[in-house]
């Protein structure tokens, strides 16, 4: 048996980052920058007003109260040359470019809000509510460095200074393909002997929320041949492809039985619990990554989490490593099987606690929907009390 950690290690060492594309904006949720983003114009691009209120020259509000003339308005998005003469005011909006002659801007709340004539109540000192040209952004600052996950505030930037297009690592494009003559579409009668398909529908979700793009193929029948022709439809918009089932020491096993003989897809037994049995390889002229999971839903889950996530991010182009655990306590004796790495089901808490769920079978799927957590018992470990601190996977 190989550790978990070393069937990791060959993983991400196969694995390759996407090449880099130029996309539209509307598509870059997710994806990580691959330039350095560098803002063409000073953000604000001019001085405009922070607030709703007057612009003025300071001097003239020096001593208050005071009555001056409204000789206009500023509109934001008002290009006009406008001039504040000394002893005036204009009444001015937030966002609107700064008049010359103006220095500050009085809030409308420390007037009357006139339109004709305004009084003023408060002084202000000289910039007071002015947002300064190139006080966010200069000229020719990168403001995202390749590398960068975009996100909804990344995106917001990325439209600040102009950008239409990014060059981008894409979101990987992971095709999902269950295998088992027992398995059957929800939402159709069962046969007996079926059970309904759920393992493409945890996978694809769980891909998506680890950054990529899932599509699920139809469930695969138990024959080696129509899986390999079902793969091989599957590979062209493929950045990555998910197996599950057809993997163990069985007859009847698809996965294994097609991909065995390519020589380029390896089966190992990892010392792991739940998903002793674990494929990964490559598949196709394009040597496309693949990775055959176990099918019981526990354990495809998390084959996922350990070995498909951090490969992802490696696809990504964001730094990848084993997934990151937390410390908890555990509410109750565990047990794990000697030499193998057991990850147990659990509730963790924002006390820090950490509760074993009480079906801890890898079929038992209501079992893991109860769950949030991963709870990690080493190799060399068979029992842990109540009451120890452990190793905790966040879901
Ligand atoms: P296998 O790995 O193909 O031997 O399957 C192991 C167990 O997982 C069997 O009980 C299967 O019926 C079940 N199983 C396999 N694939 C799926 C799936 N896609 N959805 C739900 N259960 C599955
Ligand atoms: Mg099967």
């Amino acid at each position: 048996m190989r550790s978990v950690d070393e069937h990791l290690a060959d993983i991400l060492l196969t694995v390759r980052s996407l090449a880099p594309l130029e996309i539209e904006l509307e598509g870059a949720l997710g994806t990580t920058l691959a330039e350095d983003v560098v803002s063409p114009i000073p953000l604000p691009p001019f001085d405009n007003s922070a607030m709703d209120g007057y612009a003025v020259r300071a001097e003239d509000v020096a001593r208050v109260p005071v009555t001056l003339p409204v000789t206009g308005d500023i509109a934001a998005g008002d290009g006009r040359p406008l001039v504040v003469a000394p002893g005036t005011t204009m009444r001015i909006m937030t966002g609107a470019p700064m008049p010359e002659g103006a220095d500050a801007v009085i809030p409308v709340e420390w007037t009357d809000g006139g339109t004709e004539h305004v009084v003023i109540g408060r002084s202000a000192a000289r910039g007071n509510a002015i947002r300064r040209v190139g006080e966010d952004v200069r000229p020719d600052d990168v403001v995202l460095a390749a590398g960068a996950l975009i996100g909804p505030a990344q995106l917001g930037i990325l439209a600040g200074v102009g950008r239409r297009r990014v060059v981008v690592r894409p979101r990987p494009r992971v095709v999902v393909i269950s295998t088992g003559a027992e398995l059957a579409e929800p939402g159709t009668p069962l046969a007996p002997g079926q059970i309904w398909e759920s393992n493409s529908h945890t996978l694809i979700a769980a891909v998506r929320e680890a950054g990529g793009e899932g599509y699920r193929s139809g469930i695969a029948a138990d024959d080696a041949g129509r899986f390999l022709d079902q793969l091989d439809a599957q590979l062209l918009r493929a950045d990555a492809v998910i197996t599950s089932g057809g993997v163990s020491m069985g007859a009847y096993e698809p996965v294994k039985e097609a991909l065995a003989p390519l020589g380029t897809v390896r089966f190992d037994r990892v010392a792991m619990q739940p998903g002793m049995p674990q494929g990964f390889g490559v598949v196709g002229e394009d040597q496309i990554p693949i990775f055959a999971l176990p099918g019981n839903p526990v354990s495809s889950f998390v084959s996922f989490m350990l070995f498909v996530r951090p490969a992802l991010r490696k696809m990504r182009g964001l730094p990848a490593g084993p997934t990151p655990t937390v410390r908890a306590v555990t509410t109750s004796s565990l047990r794990s099987p000697a030499g193998r790495r057991s990850y147990l089901r659990g509730v963790l808490a924002a006390d820090g606690s950490v509760a074993p769920v009480p079906r801890q079978g890898s079929h038992q799927l209501a079992a893991l929907a109860l769950a949030n957590a991963l709870v990690v018992v080493p190799e060399d470990v068979t029992e842990v009390p109540e009451g120890a601190t452990v190793e905790v996977i966040p879901l």
